[in-house]
């Protein structure tokens, strides 16, 4: 997947500041140091990956543990769950896209 969420100090929509997991591209979470991170739809631990040196892949996350019901894993069935140990599967993420 090409974005990930992280978990950052960040303005809240209340503004006021504090901590709040955020979807943001795999590439510019690549730049933070050692950051919490989570899939942005199964909530599912992933890993970050640098791009290939010939650029087949790009800067990306991957599901540490395969999750069919994400879709933005390689492994879809169909059908959205969360991951067998979501991360903070209550805590939305305040950027957090409705695409469905
Ligand atoms: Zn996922």
């Amino acid at each position: 997947m090409r974005t990930v969420d992280v978990k950052q100090f960040v303005m809240l929509p209340n503004g006021e500041r504090g901590y709040a997991w955020q979807t943001i591209f795999a590439a510019d979470a690549l730049k933070l140091a050692e950051p919490r991170l989570r899939c942005p739809e199964c909530k599912g631990a992933v890993g970050l990956f640098r791009r290939s040196a010939d650029e087949a892949m790009p800067d990306r996350a991957e599901h540490k543990k395969k999750n069919p019901g994400c879709s933005l894993g390689n492994h879809f069935d169909g059908v959205k769950r969360l991951a067998a140990n979501p991360i903070e599967p209550d805590e939305k993420s305040i950027n957090e896209q409705s695409d469905n």
